[in-house]
This record gives structure tokens, sequence and C-alpha cells, in this order.
């Protein structure tokens, strides 16, 4: 049977905020289409370009983020490396100027409100986060190129196969929950162990170990940076940031220069129970409010949910004792396979599949790895999964304002905890007991996608988007 090679770093990207569908896709899509300019020797003739945006990227494109990511990748800026506090300054000048630098190399006109089409009412029938480039050259010939955002930061363009790592014979093939249970009984490794084994087919071990600390590093850094930042959030919904305040009861209005002497500061005010209830919500909240402002952040496995698996990790290195490398890359390779495996069974796209697709994928991903790293055996830590999304079922996609702010922020607080009693459930149950697989789940949560209204899914059309009377300025 033929499988998706997908790796830790597939699941795990580093990027910008608010949405990995939303702004990260369509910025890497506007990369691609580039480099296809470029291939074809083309870009120095280039006039003018067009975008056009349809189904979910029409609607809550402009609240994600959508234009913003488009003119950075034509101007040829990575999100990987962009100083995330030019991003508006830069916009200002594009539409200011009327112009954009295209790869940094070919100034063409470009007027973003004009030339980047929001079509609210189209939709192409494969995916619905869609958007085409066209391009003009200054002997009248054009190209254009089709791309999908398909969630978590993935795009792939019309007419070619998924853009991951598949290329790649792995050792230990996996697409279900089964074949991964197969491996782990097969070999008596641990779930992290028969990752590691499949990420060397790609890298030497310790490139992959380096890698996974510098997501945890991106991820780290964005925590601390969100629990001392105050204000309004972008967007015109006035809402307040949190985290900042939080953590200054928390830590009764102690400051701490860096992050290890605040991590020290942290874990010196104990063990209660509403104490680390406050600090998971703290940590949730400070990567998505980071998230909410075009903040540097890492695809976990999508930027609205991308505040769960840090959050639990955090809580397991300061309240569990596991401060150390080992642990924290067991943590994320684990996590990375189980948001695998539901993107290869299910979908990890919220207009695919609505808010089940994210914070609670991202929940599972962080139940199974915090269950494995409590030591917990492999089918505690697939049954955590399980029961993390059990919980999730259903959940719709409703943003207010398009933005990724209400009900987002908070719902990577419920992710998190609800993580957190997953494992704890597992640690005290036995499998063997279990009446419901984690494929069964990962099959009853694709079903439930299937049958939610398009109305949930990234659209701004129902829910809280409709119900909550708040009016945004024009953009
Ligand atoms: S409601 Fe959930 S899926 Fe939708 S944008 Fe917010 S976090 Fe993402």
């Amino acid at each position: 049977m033929s499988h998706e090679a997908i790796s830790v770093f597939d699941i795990f990207k580093i990027g910008v905020g608010p949405s990995s569908s939303h702004t990260l896709g369509p910025w890497r899509a506007a990369q691609r289409f580039l480099q296809t300019l470029i291939k074809k020797n083309i870009l120095q003739d280039v006039i003018e370009v067009k975008v056009l945006l349809y189904g979910s990227l029409a609607k809550t494109g402009r609240g994600h983020g959508t234009d913003i990511a488009i003119q950075l990748g034509l101007s040829g800026d990575d999100p990987v490396t962009f100083e995330v506090n030019r991003i508006h300054s830069k916009i200002a000048d594009i539409a200011i100027m009327r112009k954009v630098l295209l790869s940094g190399l070919h100034e063409i006109d470009f007027d973003p409100r004009e030339d980047i089409e929001f079509l609210i009412s189209e939709s192409l029938p494969f995916h619905p986060n869609a958007l085409s480039f066209l391009a003009t050259t200054k002997n009248g010939d054009s190209l254009a190129e089709t791309y999908y955002s398909i969630g978590g930061g993935f795009v792939i363009k019309e007419g070619e196969k998924i853009s991951t790592s598949q290329s790649t014979q792995l050792p230990f093939p996996i697409n279900t929950n089964d074949d991964l249970l197969h491996w782990c009984i097969k070999t008596g490794l641990a779930i992290h162990e028969v990752v590691m084994e499949n990420e060397n087919a790609w890298r030497p071990e310790k490139e992959t170990r380096n890698g996974i600390l510098n997501i945890w590093r991106v991820m780290k850094e964005c925590i601390y940076r969100g629990c001392y930042a105050q204000g309004l959030l972008p967007g015109g919904l006035d809402v307040k940031r949190r985290a900042a305040d939080l953590n200054k009861r928390l830590l009764a209005g102690k400051n701490f220069p860096d992050y290890d002497s605040w991590i020290k500061g942290v874990r010196s005010g104990g063990h209660d129970f509403k104490y680390i209830l406050d600090w998971v919500s703290c940590f949730a909240l400070a990567v998505n409010e980071e998230n909410a402002s075009f903040g540097r952040v890492v695809t976990a496995p999508t930027n609205g949910a991308a505040g769960v698996i840090p959050a639990v990790l955090q809580y397991y290195i300061v309240f569990c004792d596991s401060n150390k490398e080992d642990k924290i890359i067991q943590f994320l390779l684990t996590a990375s396979e189980i948001g695998s495996i539901f993107k290869k069974g299910a979908t990890i796209s919220a207009a695919m599949g609505g808010c089940q697709a994210e914070i609670g994928v991202s929940s599972a991903m962080a139940a199974a790895a915090l269950t494995e790293g409590m030591g917990g055996t492999q089918r505690q830590a697939m049954m955590a999964a399980e029961i993390a999304m059990e919980h999730h079922l259903g959940m719709t996609c409703d943003p207010i304002g398009g933005l990724v702010q209400i009900p987002c922020i908070e719902r990577n607080t419920m992710g998190a905890i609800k993580a957190i009693t997953a494992s704890q459930l597992a640690l005290q149950s036995s499998p063997d007991f279990a009446k419901v697989s984690l494929d069964g789940v990962i099959k009853t949560m694709w079903d439930t996608a299937k049958d939610m209204d398009h109305k949930y899914k990234e659209t701004s059309e129902g829910g809280l988007a409709v119900n909550v009377p708040l009016s945004l300025p024009e953009c």
C-alpha cells in the first residue's frame, strides 16, 4: 500500500501568524509562483500580477492576513526569516507606492486593493482554500498558476501531488494508528523511536535533533514574548491581550529578564492545582496572542492551534520536571506522528473539517506526547490521543470577523487542558478496555467533517461569527 511520508518538519514549520492555511500557505504559494517566473526566465518581463482568492481564502482572507502574506511572498520575503516587526511598515509602503518589487528584483505597478481580488461567491472544487496568480509580460504573454493551501502551511499546485517529503522510502511506513502500533510491537520501539528511525531516512539524526530543538526555541521564545506583550490585538475587534496580565499576577509583579530566569520564577510558585491551571492557560494565550499579532510562531499543526503543543510541552518541562533536551525532542517527535496520521486519515484544515481539525488534532498530538513522556506505554499514548479528539468531535470553525482571535485564542487553552486530562485518564487506564480506537476516532472526525455545513468551515458565515454583534471597520 502506498503511503504519504510526512516529516516532523512538515508538521512543525516556523512561520508568521495568524493562520497556516490563510497566511503561511498563500505566502508560500506566492514564493512558488515567483520561482516559476524565474525558472522560465520571464520575471524581468512581467508588467502586471493579479491574484484571485477563492472560497474560504476569500471569505476570511482579510482577517487572516492572506493579502498581506501574498504581498510579502511576491516581494521575495521568507516567512521563516522576515522580521515580523517590519510587516506592517512594508505593507504600508506597498499600499502608498502602489508598487511591488517582485522577488526583490523587478518592480511593477501593484495596487493590492485592485490586484488582489476576494471572490467570495466563487470556489474551486478541489479544496476551499484556492488562489490563482496571473502574470502578464510586456510582450502580452500571460502565465497563470493555481495553488491550494490545504492546511498547516502545506501547499500544492493544481495538478501536482501533495508536496511533503513523500518521495523518501521510510523504514516504517505509516498511514494509520494500526500501522504505528504494528511497528511499535514488531520492533519494541517507543513511538518517538519509530519516528526518529523514519526521520533518519531524510537526514542524519544530529540534524534532526538540532532542527527539533530549534523548533522548540521558536516556540518558547513565542511563549515568553507573549507573556510580556501588552495592548490590543490588531484587526479592529479591540481584543485585549491577557497573557501579560496573567503572567504578572502569577509572578506577583516580579520581572524576569529572560526565558530561563522566568521559568525558574514560574517553577518556584509550587504545584497548586489552580496555579498550574492558570499557567497552562497563560502559555497558550501568550502563543496565540502573538499569532494574532502577526508574530513568529510554529505551526502545530496549524497556526490557529499553535498554542496547544507549546503550552503542554511547557507544562511538562516546568511542572513535570522534564527540562531535558532528549525529553523535548521525544515529545515533539511523538506529537508530529499523531498529527501526520490525522492528516492522512482525515484533515488538519479547518476549511475542510472545522476546528476539530485544528484544536482537536493539536490536543490529540499533545496528549499522546505527554503520555509517552510521563512513562505511559505506546498504547496508552494512542489512547490519550483518541480521548483528546473524541471530546473535540464536531467542533466548528466560526472566527468572529474572520480574525484568528475569538474563539481561537481561548480555544487553545481548552485544547491544552483537555490534552493534559486525556493523558492523565489514559495513564490511569488500561487500553485493553478501551471501546474506541484512535483510527476509529480519526474516521469519525473525517465523517463529521464531511457532514459539517460549510458555514462552520472557516467561512465566518455561522456560529459565533454571526451571533456576536461586533462590527469591524472596513479594510
Ligand atoms: S475557530 Fe479554530 S479552526 Fe477556526 S480559525 Fe479559530 S482556531 Fe482555527
